[in-house]
């Protein structure tokens, strides 16, 4: 069964005049896949991505996350998909700078009701899966790019989401950590995890088991 499916989604953002930033878009993401999305800036990738996370709704068409129609659900029920369902890795990492590495995964399970023990557990663990056990106390300013975004993609799997999407992972990394980060992803994709990344680096989109492009709001390939 696909982990997610769109049929003829669109976006149109208001204002005069409106911009179509995604014009129709049919994909289909099977358990398992490593899907890289690219195309040049300005295409619609984030807006893309925006949807096919539960971040956004789309202005028509449908969204299937893991067998959810996001469509009829209420803004709660959102929240409930986005929670239990989905994991995000952004380009800016998004930490809470004031906490340390454990309390910034562990906060990605906050919205699950899960004890705050029990937290912990999880976040000690997604970290040492992506190589930072030797960090968990580290405040995360004190943390490089590289590390960041390791502590970012614990918070995003530490739920054990059924698909994790990535808008620019390695955006702001140089090469070397680029090419560190993406072999996580490839390495937590062949632990299970299914996963979608944007990117508009053909580097990162080679690491992917599968590409798409992305072209003025619409797929191609
Ligand atoms: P990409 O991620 O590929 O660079 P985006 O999805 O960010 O592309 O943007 C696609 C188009 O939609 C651009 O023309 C952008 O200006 C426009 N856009 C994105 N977000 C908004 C918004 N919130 N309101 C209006 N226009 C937007
Ligand atoms: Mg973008």
């Amino acid at each position: 069964m696909a982990v997610l499916q769109l049929r003829e989604v669109r976006k149109t953002y208001p204002g005069e005049p409106p911009v179509e930033s995604v014009r129709g878009v049919d994909l289909s993401v099977e358990a398992g896949d490593m899907l890289a999305i690219t195309g040049a800036s300005g295409s619609g990738k984030s807006t893309l991505l925006n949807l096919m996370a539960t971040l956004d709704r789309p202005t028509a068409g449908s969204v299937v996350v893991d067998g959810m129609a996001v469509d009829g659900l209420s803004d709660r029920q959102l929240a409930g998909v986005r929670a239990h369902r989905v994991g995000v890795v952004f380009q800016q990492f998004f930490l809470l700078e004031s906490l340390n590495a454990l309390d910034n995964v562990a906060n990605g399970l906050l919205y699950r009701g899960v004890p705050a023990r029990q937290r912990r557990a999880a976040a000690q663990e997604a970290l040492e899966r992506v190589g930072l056990g030797h960090r968990v106390r580290h405040p995360v300013t004190k943390l490089s790019g590289g590390e960041r975004q390791r502590v970012a993609i614990a918070r995003a799997v530490v739920g054990r989401p059924a698909i994790v999407f990535a808008d620019e992972p390695t955006g702001n990394l140089d090469s070397n950590n680029s090419g560190e980060i993406m072999a996580l992803l490839a390495e937590l994709n062949s632990a299970g995890t299914t996963m979608v990344i944007i990117t508009h680096e053909q580097a990162v989109a080679d690491a992917c088991q599968r590409q798409v492009a992305m072209r003025d709001g619409l797929l191609a390939g």
